[in-house]
């Protein structure tokens, strides 16, 4: 069993990393409350100090002032083909073959219908039961809508993944990192067993963007989509990405053929014609306020390099776990997310009988974290704004949620609508 912590992690031991981290000064590029411990930047990152002058400039001088020649003199037309750049670079694609727009689950149902596009003869979507729902809904959707034998196949153990690539099979559909584990598939490897196959490889990177390297292009993905809102800090609802293989910019039409994806939209042609490359990916009009404030969070990211994220990620979750091992022994936790750091993203969680009142007892401590079906406690970090020593500080507080039973009140029981 792999343990890079032992069971001496103290308080001070980790706020000593902290005086030594490489990252520690982007803490002070984020507006952070005071007195709230913030471990769900994985549902919803935090708010970067430039995202309030970006929105103050989209809403002053360029729509305020400007109005509509700032689409031509602020860049706004750009921001698509812009911010998919800066993506790319962080998943480890080329330029021009990443696009920010739209949603995840819109850029989904784009690249499946291009992929099914391509794979004539196979009617099958590979995935598995524990993906995301909208990931599963989309393909369920895509499917009834194509009809004649179009299905979503699902597994219930990724072990199972290899049987269910078969040759009716048209694409293989992951997310690399699980929303609620956090455990991570071989996305070279099962893009390989789906080629191999015949079929071609759908990534979400929902969990993956910001919080580790992904490599793309290496691993041979056809296609790729994923948030700016979780791990690149991007705001609430911010724009989607999407990524296609250079190879299938050109061959097919994606069914949203909307007038941002046309090869001249301001020649206002009745007829589609989708430009050549990653452009043909836009469908209309983008939030371009959402898009100008998505840019603070990931200029943030590329300036603190994702390799360095990725290797305080691993010692601030391995800091978690040890610590809340060895504090909260006998008061009803159990691991839910992989051991070995290389097979888990950048979240903890987990499983307790009562984890919905323990998250919300543990919310108001000022702890923010999050529930999830079923039964666990997730806990995200992010280390751009993360310190060692709030590792120990949350293992604390769960402890004295859990000793205390203080979660057992009756309003830590009530449901609200967003866990
Ligand atoms: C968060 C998340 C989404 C969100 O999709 P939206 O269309 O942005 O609501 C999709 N897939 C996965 C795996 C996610 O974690």
């Amino acid at each position: 069993m792999f343990r890079s912590t032992t069971a001496s992690t103290t308080r001070a031991s980790l706020a000593g990393q902290d005086v030594t981290d490489p990252l520690a000064d982007f803490r002070g590029q984020f507006d952070l409350p005071e007195g709230i411990l913030y471990l769900d930047g994985n549902s919803l990152g935090a708010r970067p100090k430039a995202a309030l002058a970006a929105a103050g400039r989209v809403l002053g001088p360029e729509w305020g002032h400007d109005l509509i020649k700032s689409w031509n003199t602020a860049g706004w037309f750009e921001l698509p083909g812009r911010l998919g750049d800066k993506i790319a670079e962080l998943i480890g694609a080329g330029k021009d073959t990443v696009v920010a727009t739209d949603t995840t689950s819109a850029n989904l149902f784009k690249v499946l219908a291009v992929a099914l596009k391509l794979r004539p003869e196979r009617r099958v979507i590979v995935s598995e039961r524990e993906n995301f729902p909208t990931d599963l809904y989309i393909a369920q959707g895509l499917s009834r809508f194509l009809g004649a034998g179009h299905e979503l196949r699902v597994v219930d153990n990724p072990a199972a993944l290899p049987a269910a690539l078969r040759d009716d099979t048209a694409v293989l559909m992951l997310t690399h990192v699980n929303y609620r584990t956090g455990a991570m598939h071989d996305l070279a490897g099962l893009t390989r067993l789906a080629h191999e196959c015949g079929a071609l490889a759908v990534w979400d990177l929902a969990h993956s963007v910001g919080a580790l390297p992904v490599g793309v292009v290496e691993a041979g993905a056809d296609f790729a989509v994923g948030c700016t809102y979780k791990y690149l800090n991007g705001g609430p609802g911010a724009p989607a990405f999407l990524y296609a293989a250079p190879s299938h910019h050109n061959s097919i039409e994606q069914p949203l053929s909307g007038w941002w994806g046309h090869a001249a939209p301001f020649e206002f042609s009745p007829e589609y014609r989708p430009a050549k490359g990653i452009g043909r990916f836009l469908c209309g009009t983008q939030p371009i306020l959402s898009m100008a404030v998505a840019e603070c969070g990931i200029d943030l990211m590329l300036e603190a390099g994702i390799d360095r994220v990725r290797a305080k990620s691993i010692a601030l979750t391995e800091a978690f776990i040890s610590v809340v091992e060895e504090r909260c022994a006998g008061l009803g936790l159990t691991l839910a997310s992989p051991r070995e750091p290389s097979l888990r993203g950048s979240q903890v969680s987990f499983h307790h009988d009562q984890a919905y009142a323990v998250m919300q007892a543990l919310i108001a401590r000022g702890v923010i974290g999050d529930y999830r079906e079923p039964g666990l406690l997730r806990f995200g970090f992010t280390p751009l704004y993360t310190r060692y020593a709030d590792a120990w500080d949350a293992a604390e507080s769960l402890r004295e949620v859990l000793a205390t039973r203080v979660w057992d009140r009756p309003e830590f029981h009530q449901r609200n609508a967003v866990t």
